[in-house]
């Protein structure tokens, strides 16, 4: 088992299914505790919990709806208690709910603002209580491509991922001066529960705006969420980094 992050405390929200879920199985096989959170699906949460743990890894599930404030507060509370510090916080969950804008209802647009981007802000406050104190934190955002240069037909999603983008930097600037680094990896096209209907339709034409010719992986993103958590990257803070092949350049 590689150390790199021997002795941290990591949670990664929505780490049920897809990207979340490698990243918490990365983290773990580096040497972090993880809190696996999810939000309904109890199941594949124990069972990526289980998994690392079999690899001799720690990790335990922890339920939350991560746009409630009051909850995502009293998650991390609990966190703290249970394990006396909060190292790494990811902020991964996140939906869609995709429409032309005259077909998208209100509530799509707050159920994703809410999920993807206050989930952000909700968790980031909360951790950034205990990482202060600790002089020392690291903040992941996971946003996407759309965030920065759109989508059609994905008006709440791409604001709610460029809103992260801002999140992002304006917290590295604020607690910088804390030890606590804040990034954003903004991945292109993986197959997941979230996006293996778009991409079953469009794969063609996804592999061929992108340069390495392949759609990416919950892996190529995971490397990339160690690597940041980790010492190495203590310089590193206020980025928007890509893991899309060379599809946004
Ligand atoms: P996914 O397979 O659909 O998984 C979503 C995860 O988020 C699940 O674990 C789900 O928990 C959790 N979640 C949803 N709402 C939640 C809430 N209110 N509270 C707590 N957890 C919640 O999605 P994915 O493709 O892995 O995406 C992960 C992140 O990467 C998202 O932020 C997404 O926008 C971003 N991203 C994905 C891609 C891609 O191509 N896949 C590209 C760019 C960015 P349950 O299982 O309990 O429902």
């Amino acid at each position: 088992m590689m150390t790199t992050l021997a002795d941290k405390v990591a949670l990664v929200t929505g780490a049920s299914r897809g990207i979340g879920a490698a990243i918490a199985r990365h983290m773990a096989a580096a040497g972090a505790t993880v809190v696996v959170n999810y939000h309904s699906n109890q199941e594949a949460a124990e069972q990526v919990v289980a998994d690392i743990t079999s690899q001799g890894g720690n990790a335990v599930a922890m339920q939350c709806d991560v746009s409630d404030f009051k909850a995502s507060e009293q998650m991390i509370k609990q966190i703290k208690k249970d394990f006396g510090r909060l190292d790494i916080l990811v902020n991964n969950a996140g939906t869609t709910r995709d429409n032309v804008i005259m077909m998208m209802k209100e509530e799509d647009w707050d159920l994703v603002l809410n999920t993807n981007l206050k989930s952000a802000w909700n968790c980031s406050r909360a951790a950034a209580r205990i990482m202060m104190r600790q002089r020392s934190g690291r903040i992941i955002n996971i946003t996407s491509v759309a965030g920065i240069s759109g989508n059609a037909g994905q008006t709440n999603y791409a604001a709610s991922k460029a809103g992260m983008i801002g999140l992002t930097k304006s917290l590295a600037k604020e607690i910088g001066p804390r030890g606590i680094t804040v990034n954003a990896i903004a991945p292109g096209f993986v197959r997941t529960d979230l996006t293996a209907e778009l991409i079953d339709e469009i794969q063609d034409r996804i592999i061929e705006m992108t340069s390495m010719r392949r759609l990416g992986t919950a892996d190529d993103v995971a490397a990339l969420a160690v690597f940041l958590a980790s010492d190495a990257a203590g310089f590193i803070t206020g980025q928007v980094i890509a893991v899309d092949g060379g599809m946004v350049l």
